[in-house]
């Protein structure tokens, strides 16, 4: 259960594959990423850890009591619909609480081993305390820092966040604690329009390639991880900076996404600071590229750490 038995520990829920209808995020991604990795023996089903829904006082320490009571009597309005950009339905709400279990779970794992431990799922960055927005209807990152956090197992974290979008959810909730480091490596001229600043954020320009934005990355991540000094970093390993992405506009190949995660992988494990990898986001025009990037992530994790 704690991982140091041997494979890398991973979380995943078959809860994580929902029906939302015709849309652009492939909620089907989790199960082939697992099946892929399970297949060809990067993870073994022993390491296989089922997440619980995150309860009530693990949620509040993050998200308003209004906004709570909003998602668990399921009384969303068109407006509050529109702002998520998913339907709501209790079926989602249960994927949304067993992320925020899961990426709790992925945390406790990387600090039981103190190397690593993957999250098939999670990465929900657009979720604010008060709100749900850009299909997020709740932060499962915050609510593992705040749940670890509370625990008392560590008290300084950073979330590493390399999604193509702005992690404007994370960077609200944390703006007033300095415990907690946000870093954001974005597509500038992208959704969210309006970015509510973290600690350190890097907008990019439009057509970003391989070269320049693993030149920015290695520049900024000692400044994360050396200035910080985290116990703890939440790895946001989006597969939407890449180039056949249908939501992004950076240009980022699978080799260079995969030097991305090894960039982060590595700096991290040379200062001996655990990592919980996170998928976060994926709308490339073949599914199968944005399972290839996720997959490239776990088997860097599992390379970087065993
Ligand atoms: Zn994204």
């Amino acid at each position: 259960m704690d991982g140091t038995s041997g494979g890398l520990p991973f979380v995943w829920a078959p809860e994580y594959r929902m029906d939302i209808g015709p849309h652009v995020f492939p909620t089907q991604k989790y199960h082939e990423v697992k099946e892929a990795l399970l297949g060809e023996g990067t993870l073994r089903s022993e390491d296989l850890n089922r997440p619980e829904p995150a309860l009530r006082a693990s949620l509040v320490r993050v998200h308003t009591p209004d906004y709570l009571e909003k998602v668990m009597t399921g009384r969303f309005l068109p407006a509050d619909e529109a702002r998520l950009e998913l339907p709501f339905s209790t079926e989602l709400r249960e994927a949304f609480l067993l992320s925020c279990g899961g990426t709790t779970l992925a945390g406790r794992l990387a600090l039981a081993n103190g190397r690593a431990a993957a999250h098939i799922g999670g990465g929900f960055h657009h979720g604010f305390a008060d709100h749900g927005e850009g299909f997020c209807l709740l932060n499962d990152v915050a609510v593992g820092v705040q749940e670890l956090r509370t625990e008392g197992r560590i008290r300084r974290v950073a979330v590493v966040d390399l999604d193509l979008h702005h992690g404007n959810g994370t960077a609200a909730i944390f703006r007033d604690e300095p415990d907690v480091f946000t870093f954001s490596m974005h597509e500038e001229q992208n959704y969210p329009l309006v970015k509510p600043p973290g600690d350190l954020d890097v907008g990019l320009e439009f057509g970003v390639g391989d070269e320049g934005y693993l030149a920015l990355l290695e520049e900024a991540l000692p400044r994360v991880l050396d200035d910080h000094r985290p116990e703890l970093v939440y790895y946001l390993a989006g597969a939407d900076p890449f180039v056949e992405d249908q939501l992004g506009g950076l240009r980022l190949t699978l080799e260079g996404l995969r030097a991305r995660d090894r960039l982060v992988l590595g700096m991290c494990r040379d200062r001996e600071i655990p990592v919980a990898t996170l998928t976060a986001g994926g709308y490339a025009r073949r599914l199968a590229d944005t399972v290839e990037i996720h997959c490239n992530t776990i088997r860097e994790a599992r390379a970087r750490f065993e």
